[in-house]
């Protein structure tokens, strides 16, 4: 090869999803058409190939000409991801300290990761016909399903494609065909392009909170600003996200909605489809890749105009973004919990600034940083002080259970409460964080308790299918019938779980309808929904769940909302605990009495005067969060300070300790006097699922000098001696301890 030719060719600098913190310099294909920032390429890498993207185009690389490899082949003519997107994964790159290519290779739906073409999958779309849309449903009413599928069309005007027809039922294909027999349906295309009208209807009157709050941020729409809508359940704050979303629809913007979980909010989905005729892709972990993908690619297209999904959808790329919602703002499933641990509230601001597009984050409950940011003025507050409609918001009680007798963890005042609501034909709502029947197996002869062998915890015990499992590592055996220690004693189940109270609930209720809401009982797809559907039906009288309860859920015929074991959030070693359980219970309490009967909750504790549980049933939760506020800057805890946690587990039990003193020698060595080293020690639970777990705490009032810091040590943990015997991760900004 002449050299004059290495001279003049282009380098591409590629982002490629391995585990280094760094991009990769290529020679440029010589006759390619020229491509710009963001297409996908397919280069050598090691033995293999692998698929990245284009980052930047430069003259000159620090490579040698000579071991500069070509890119093999260019998969994108047009960039699936514009400069802004590719800025907003730099950001978050850097921010967590997580390799750029992962972080970008992360962003993409797994098909357009391995390389497949991005083109939608060739879906059907279908629409009513004029005879379809004037045809009375009523009759159809001989065929009360064909009579459901024309109904879901009529409440909406736009075209409804194979993905979302098959997430509303899985017959759905032997339904549209008689209804295309019929003529009232017909195929189409493509998604109908959005027409003059973006919603269905005008929506309800706003009250002057909601009108205020809507004004607001309309009147940011196409600049930079965070609102921090914060509004008590039932307010209206759903009501507030369409307005603007119409808003922003008609002029020509798309919409961001995220939220914690889509599949326990079903409701939100519907209220989006009745409300607006536009195409709205839903994107969350339930779907398949392929449904996944079409989302993606409908959104980054610009043929839909919302997209709402979970916080894996936050790296969407739109065509042209106008708002991001995000509703639940305080909740922790908005923090990613393994890979590159972003939080969704965060980066969505960071996209909001890099897109100058007006960002709501709405909660009942918000987060103390929220709040914090509130009082700094880098978030405009927007209430909603009261419940919209005719609904009264729930009175909260303590009830005082100590030297109470109790029957499995009920007290007799308890129960008469509840018999008396049910007696009303009204609907009780029995909370407990706890599912199985019990989280203790203790022997009463000897004092053996079923622990796990791979973790440091006990094992629950699960009546129903007679197991008893652990909760952090899956492991499950069958439940012993004697005590394998002494061989004689009897064994007894110790303390709450959601099976137990079942149990004791259909002893005392026979004649009533009892429903259990908890991850076991909604395993089978459709299971949650058929359960909600039975409740909002009426058909149920008393709901047992655990937390899976306290989200969006609307259940207008409860009147009595029963928190059991509120102690066990009391006492707690993680600071974020007291955060977490006033949440809880304000958004438990929340489902009660949304019609127009007023609802009452009912706190069942040993700890009546416990200050958090006083300060909020007595002044509400903004009282506590402003007195949390007040002892997290005393202890110069977050939001006051800046957290990195450095977790790090290893199947030899020395291995932890040796990388992380390895660390303190680094740390040591970047000297960085404003960050505070604590640690290292052994993680609240120091063994799981067979690996031994420490961590590292490393805590600044200078976000800065954090964030240099770990510039520093973290591109060099994987160089230490020990490295390869443990697993390290690093969580910025931690909401758990490792
Ligand atoms: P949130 O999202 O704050 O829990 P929603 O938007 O779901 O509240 O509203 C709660 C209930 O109040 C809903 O049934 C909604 O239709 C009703 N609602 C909301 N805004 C108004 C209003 N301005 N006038 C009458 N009813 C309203
Ligand atoms: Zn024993
Ligand atoms: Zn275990």
């Amino acid at each position: 090869m002449p050299d004059l030719a290495h001279d003049t060719a282009l380098i591409f600098r590629v982002a490629l999803p391995v585990p280094i913190y760094r991009l990769f310099d290529y020679l440029a294909p010589a006759h390619d058409p020229p491509v710009s920032a963001g297409v996908r390429l397919e280069v050598p890498f090691g033995k293999g190939t692998k698929i990245g993207v284009l980052m930047a185009i430069d003259q000159h690389s620090d490579v040698s000409a000579a071991k500069l490899k070509p890119v093999i082949r260019i998969l994108d003519a047009q960039p699936l991801l514009a400069a802004t997107d590719l800025a907003l994964l730099r950001w978050v790159s850097r921010y967590y300290h997580y390799p750029l290519g992962k972080v970008i290779s992360a962003a993409f739906p797994a098909g357009l990761r391995q390389g497949k073409a991005a083109v939608a999958r060739g879906e059907n779309y279908y629409a009513l016909t004029d005879e379809g849309e004037a045809m009375d449903s009523q009759q159809l009413k001989n065929a009360p399903q064909q009579k459901n599928l024309l109904e879901k069309f009529q409440a909406q005007t736009a075209a409804l494609s194979e993905t979302e027809l098959a997430l509303w039922q899985g017959n759905w294909r032997t339904l549209v065909k008689p209804l295309i027999a019929k003529r009232l349906l017909a195929t189409v295309t493509a998604p109908a392009a959005a027409g003059r009208a973006f919603s269905n209807n005008a929506g309800l009157v706003c009250n002057a909170a909601q009108q205020a709050a809507i004004d607001a941020v309309t009147g940011s729409v196409g600049e930079f600003k965070v609102f921090l809508l914060d509004g008590v359940t039932g307010s209206g704050k759903t009501e507030v996200y369409m307005q603007l979303i119409a808003t922003v629809l008609e002029r020509g913007l798309q919409v961001l909605v995220l939220v914690p979980e889509i599949t326990l909010t079903p409701q939100l989905e519907q209220r989006f489809r009745q409300r607006f005729s536009v195409n709205i892709a839903v994107s969350h972990s339930k779907l398949t890749d392929t449904q996944r993908q079409t989302a993606w690619l409908h959104i980054q297209h610009g043929d839909c105009a919302i997209l709402l999904g979970t916080r894996s959808a936050l790296f969407t790329p739109f065509k042209k973004l106008g708002l991001i919602i995000l509703d639940e703002e305080h909740d922790a499933s908005f923090k990613q919990q393994d890979g590159c641990r972003f939080s969704a509230r965060d980066v969505a601001v960071v996209r909001g600034k890099l897109l100058d597009v007006p960002v709501v984050l709405g909660s009942a409950t918000p987060s103390l940083e929220s709040l914090y940011n509130v009082e700094n003025r880098r978030y405009q507050h927007l209430l909603l002080p009261e419940r919209a409609g005719t609904a009264l918001p729930p009175v909260l009680q303590l009830l005082d259970i100590r030297n109470k007798r109790l029957q499995e963890g009920l007290s007799e005042l308890l129960v008469a409460d509840i018999k008396r609501t049910v007696a009303k034909q009204e609907q009780v709502l029995l909370f407990i964080n706890r599912r199985g029947f019990a989280p203790t197996l203790i022997c009463h002869g000897c004092g053996w308790v079923a622990r796990c062998q791979r973790c440091d915890a006990n094992l629950v015990v699960h009546h129903h299918q007679r197991t008893l499992r652990c909760h952090h590592c899956g492991q499950e055996q069958p439940l012993p019938p004697h005590c394998p220690a002494c061989k004689t004693g009897q064994l007894t189940a110790l303390g709450l779980g959601t099976e137990r109270v079942e149990q004791l609930l259909n002893g005392l209720f026979p004649d009533k309808a009892i429903v259990r809401l908890d991850r076991d009982s909604t395993q089978r797809k459709g299971a949650l929904e058929d359960y909600l559907a039975q409740i909002n039906a009426g058909a149920v009288d008393i709901i047992l769940g655990t937390q899976m309860l306290a989200k969006g859920h609307h259940f207008a015929k409860v009147t009595l909302v029963v928190i059991l074991d509120v102690d066990s959030g009391l006492f707690s070693i993680d600071f974020h605990a007291a955060e977490k359980l006033a949440q809880l219970i304000v958004q438990v309490s929340g489902r009660a009495g949304r019609a127009e009967k007023i609802g009452k909750v009912v706190m069942q504790t040993r700890h009546p005067d416990h200050p958090l549980l006083t300060a909020l049933i007595a002044d509400g939760y903004h009282h506590f969060a402003q007195m949390e506020l007040a002892q997290r800057k005393e202890a110069l805890l977050p939001p006051f300070s800046h957290h990195a946690l450095l977790g790090v587990q290893a199947a030899d039990e020395d291995a932890p300790m040796q990388f992380l003193n390895a660390v303190l020698v680094l740390l040591e060595r970047a000297n960085v006097p404003d960050v505070a080293v604590l640690g290292p020690v052994a993680a609240p639970m120091a063994r799981r699922a067979g690996l031994y777990r420490y961590q590292l705490l490393l805590q600044s009032a200078q976000r800065q000098a954090l964030h240099r810091l770990l510039d520093n040590i973290v591109p060099q943990l994987d160089a230490l001696k020990p490295a390869s015997k443990v697993r390290w991760t690093l969580d910025v900004d931690p909401v758990d301890l490792f």
